[in-house]
């Protein structure tokens, strides 16, 4: 070997020794593991995934295939979360419909633990998962809108504010979430709140089909008429019965120009408020979208109580609508004024954890009642060390037009999605911190009737059995139909019957 050559295969060990190794092996199992990939089966139980068949799965695709070390590997595994931290074994980016049935097929051929990635943004990071296979599809997005028949096609990897600004443009809209980052996938297959559900229901309620591979690695339509009881399930049963690649949605024609913003009061009025807002939110009309938030940031500072709103009606009726705001004394902010729904749409883009800890707790509530906000100002409790926040989600309207039993998502009664979160500097210990928020949704929890399952976190799985209330034996049926080995699984997870 020349000096060149020495110089070059040298740094290309140290280069390869300072990276994460990608053929290694669990529990020390080095030997085992020579020439194979060390992965994580669907039981846990550990697993080495031979050379030649990852080879041959790279090959099968158009999208890369990603392991620790590679560009783009951290990225995926990633979520919005950052005290989550996961390493899958394998990372597959699809292209198209073709490379999500050959990594679904890989997987339920060696009983590879799965997760699905769209947006990311689950809280309990669902999404990732330590040695298995991620499906990250944020390859597969780009949305098209039929201006006449009113749908958008949307690909299964994409975020909410591609919907909202191709709708827009063509003067619709679908209901979506609160911030444009989210997935389209993971919110909608939960259900789907947004600024618009009380006037045009949940995201799901918009829902006119998908397409979707399912365990088997089989590529359906599912719709009202095309395996209709597969349509019933992904619409609020989460990623339990495949990997969605396309949605279309219904949309509705409505103004660009929505009357929007914060109104913002010190936090030491929050007794007062959250009666004025038990009221005020109860008798909104359906184009009205009002949240209130308690937040305090962490460094002492005096937290604040926020009215978010967003009137999607008749421009004229706006003034009246939100009068009894007006009337509610001088805030410290006050934004409220015409604006771009779009623009609205991201106003909250940035107001997310990206960099911290986070964990919550949330449930549904129908009806604010008036003890509950005794309870709340008992619970919350801001601290110098942490963000801390509690929000109520407008819900009601449309949402609660539809039948419990009509989708897989049961929760029609919920007036609001009461949501409490706290986050921490990530260099911080957790426990206090999550210790926190465990005793403050003690005092709240009995007030609530069922959780969201896109915010699933650790729940045990009686309890999330128990919230699918009176569809769970449907959907325990439709699981064993459609995915009987439990392939997807991280989720609020149906068990197969
Ligand atoms: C900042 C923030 C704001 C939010 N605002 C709202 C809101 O306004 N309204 C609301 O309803 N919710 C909201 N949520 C909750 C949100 O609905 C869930 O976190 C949801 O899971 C996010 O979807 P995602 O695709 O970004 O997540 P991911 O972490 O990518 O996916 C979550 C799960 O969804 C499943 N999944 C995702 N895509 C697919 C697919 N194509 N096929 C099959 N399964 C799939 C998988 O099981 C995956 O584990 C918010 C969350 C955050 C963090």
């Amino acid at each position: 070997m020349n000096r060149r050559h020495f110089v070059q295969s040298s740094l290309a060990a140290a280069v390869a020794y300072a990276l994460p190794p990608r053929l290694y092996a669990l529990d020390g199992a080095a030997s085992q593991a020579a020439g194979g990939l060390a992965a994580v089966k669907l039981d846990g139980s550990p697993t080495v995934i031979e050379q030649a068949a990852v080879k041959e799965l790279k090959e099968s695709l158009r999208g890369p295939l990603l392991l620790a070390g590679d560009p783009g590997y951290d990225e995926s595994r990633r979520v919005l979360n950052r005290s989550i931290d996961k390493r899958p074994a394998l990372v597959v980016q699809p292209t198209g419909v073709a490379d999500v049935r050959n990594a679904v097929t890989f997987a339920r051929d060696r009983d590879l633990l799965v997760a699905v990635k769209c947006g990311g943004h689950s809280f309990g990071g669902k999404s990732t998962c330590d040695g298995g296979l991620q499906i990250d599809l944020a390859r597969l997005r780009g949305v098209r809108v039929d201006p006449l028949s009113r749908i958008a096609w949307v690909e299964g990897g994409s975020l909410l504010g591609e919907i909202d600004h191709e709708a827009m443009a063509q003067g619709l809209v679908t209901t979506t979430g609160t911030v444009s980052h989210t997935g389209v996938g993971g919110l909608t297959l939960g259900g789907g709140f947004g600024r618009l559900a009380r006037r045009y229901g949940l995201a799901i309620d918009n829902l006119r089909s998908v397409d979707i591979v399912t365990a088997d690695g089989r590529y359906l339509h599912a719709s009202g008429k095309e395996n209709p009881d597969l349509f019933w399930g992904v619409r609020g049963g989460g990623g339990n019965f495949g990997v969605v690649t396309g949605f279309e949605f219904g949309l509705h024609p409505m103004q660009r120009e929505v009357v929007a913003g914060n109104v913002v009061f010190p936090l030491d009025r929050a007794r007062e408020l959250l009666e004025f807002y038990a009221d005020y939110s109860a008798s909104a009309p359906q184009e009205l979208y009002v949240d209130a938030i308690l937040s305090a940031a962490p460094g002492g500072k005096p937290g604040v109580f926020v009215l978010n709103t967003c009137y999607s009606g008749a421009s004229g009726d706006a003034e009246r609508v939100l009068a009894p705001i007006r009337k509610l004394g001088k805030p410290i902010a006050d934004s409220i004024g015409p604006q771009d729904y779009v623009a609205v749409q991201r106003m909250n883009d940035n107001a997310d954890p990206r960099s911290v800890g986070t964990y919550l707790k949330s449930g549904f509530i129908g009806g604010f009642r008036k003890d509950l906000v005794d309870a709340i100002v008992d619970a919350y409790q801001p601290h110098p060390e942490r963000a801390t926040m509690l929000f109520f989600q407008h819900g009601g309207g449309a949402v609660s037009e539809v039948a419990a039993d009509a989708t897989a998502f049961p929760h029609r009664y919920a007036t609001h999605n009461m949501l409490t979160l706290v986050s921490w500097p990530l260099e911080l210990d957790r426990t206090p911190h999550v210790d926190y928020l465990r005793g403050s949704w003690a005092k709240l929890e009995p007030f609530t009737r069922g959780y969201y399952t896109n915010e699933v976190a650790d729940e045990a799985q009686s309890v999330v059995d128990e919230n699918y209330q009176g569809n769970l034996a449907r959907m325990r049926e439709l699981k064993r139909k459609y995915d009987p080995k439990n392939l997807f699984r991280l989720n609020a997870n149906v068990v197969p019957a």
